[in-house]
């Protein structure tokens, strides 16, 4: 078995830096990445055979955890039907079902395969919707890497600091609109420097890709009206959320309805799938229907619907899953905030639902101004000294410790015990 050393090693030479994804290679916290070898239940083991409890979860979908029995069982049994058809199959009248029936204000969805295609086609079709060019994103939040979202994001490119990044055209970009998070005036003022111009507005209803920030309620609901004053759409990207903060995403915590909404992450159960949706009337100009296109070779794929369609099924049967998550962590919000007292590191925690950063910052956190304050030296001395206990954190200050639910309060004791011995030593 190759370790992680010379599994990176040999990765580097034939994959750039060695990952799939920025975030993996371990760039922040200024060490190299664990290569994995299996996970199960609320663990994850590398190569060498190390066991950490997993705060990760695959950055959001593994909601119940690694290897749970019952999805596992419904691959197995979608496996004997096919992988993949290319013409329509049941499955994706089921989870179409299924999403329309959780999300308020989503009539129709079409199945893509990531985050960041649901987003792409989501702008795609507000544009083609309302005739206008112009959207509006807010700085820190992150959409995936489509061209006209890639301007001032959050998660990995904040991690490595190209938040607007080489490779995308000034034309491609002159159209994307970047104001502030929790701030209603900068909206307003950028709705009226465009007058008639912006044809949506796309937000992290609760961003996690910054670390968590809170959302003030006022903003949301500013934001709500004044799109719909303005004719603009208003996009929930519940990539994250969506499933997670409840049944029906962020959008039923808020009690607010938007126009379109886009998920990913938990609808596939682990599998790459992503989904938009929105409006009956807006999602009616999407091909076949209507002039704006987007297709895709496996989109609605068999296999992945029926674990994504088994993932949701489980989470519709069993709502308390929602306060179990929300109880971790809580208890590891309060136990975080013991230590960071008793040890007077400059800390704060930030959790909503089940997401929680920790940010090495003296000020709270409420802007992506604040964000930015912290300390990522900080934070990736406390990285390795978890790692180092046997516990994986996102390797990144402007990332999410997910919560799922095999994680047992011995695990979030053990958690505890570890951040106080850490928050000692740093
Ligand atoms: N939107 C949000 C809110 C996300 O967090 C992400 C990815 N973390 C994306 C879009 C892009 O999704 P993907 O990585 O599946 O393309």
């Amino acid at each position: 078995m190759n370790s992680s050393k010379k599994l990176f090693e040999k990765a580097k030479e034939i994959i750039p830096g060695g990952v799939n994804s920025p975030v993996r290679a371990f760039g922040s916290v200024e060490m190299d990445p664990i290569f994995i070898k299996k996970a199960k239940g609320s663990y994850i083991y590398d190569v060498e055979d190390n066991k950490y409890i997993d705060y990760i979860s695959s950055w959001g979908p593994m909601i119940f955890g690694h290897g749970d029995e019952e999805l596992n069982n419904v691959a197995i049994e979608a496996l004997k039907y096919g992988i993949s058809y290319g013409v329509p199959s049941a499955v994706e009248v089921e989870m179409a079902e299924i999403i329309t029936d959780a999300y308020k204000g989503c009539e129709m969805v079409r199945m893509v395969n990531s985050g960041t295609e649901a987003t792409m086609s989501a702008i795609r079709t507000a544009r083609g919707y309302t005739k206008k060019d112009k959207i509006i994103k807010f700085e820190g939040c992150y959409h995936g890497h489509s061209d006209c979202l890639l301007v001032k994001s959050g998660s990995g490119t904040l991690t490595y600091n190209v938040t607007t990044s080489l490779g995308v055209p000034q034309d491609f970009v002159k159209n994307t609109i970047v104001c502030e998070f929790n701030n209603i005036k900068s909206v307003k003022d950028a709705i009226e420097q465009n007058k008639n111009e912006i044809a949506c507005v796309i937000i992290e209803p609760v961003p996690g890709n910054m670390g968590v920030v809170i959302p003030d309620m006022d903003f949301m609901n500013d934001l709500r009206n004044i799109t719909e004053e303005n004719n603009i759409l208003l996009i929930f990207d519940e990539v994250i959320t969506g499933f997670r903060l409840s049944y029906g995403g962020a959008a039923k915590v808020f009690n607010i309805v938007p126009d379109m909404v886009c998920f990913g992450k938990i609808i596939g159960g682990g599998l790459p799938v992503g989904a938009y949706g929105g409006k009956k009337e807006i999602m009616s100009v999407v091909s076949p229907l209507g002039a704006v296109y987007q297709a895709g070779t496996l989109s609605g794929n068999p296999l992945a619907m029926s674990i994504g369609i088994a993932a949701l099924k489980k989470l519709r049967n069993n709502p308390q899953i929602y306060d179990g998550l929300e109880k971790k962590a809580i208890k590891l919000e309060e136990g975080f905030n013991k230590n960071i007292e008793k040890t007077g590191i400059n800390a704060k925690v930030v959790r909503y639902k089940s997401m929680l950063t920790i940010f090495f910052t003296e000020k709270s956190v409420n802007s992506y101004a604040d964000v930015m304050n912290s300390d990522t030296k900080m934070y990736a001395k406390y990285f390795k000294g978890m790692l180092d206990s046997g516990i994986l954190l996102p390797p990144s200050q402007f990332e999410v410790m997910f919560m799922n639910q095999a994680l047992s309060d011995e695990d979030i004791d053990f958690t505890i015990e570890s951040n106080l011995k850490v928050l000692s030593s740093i």
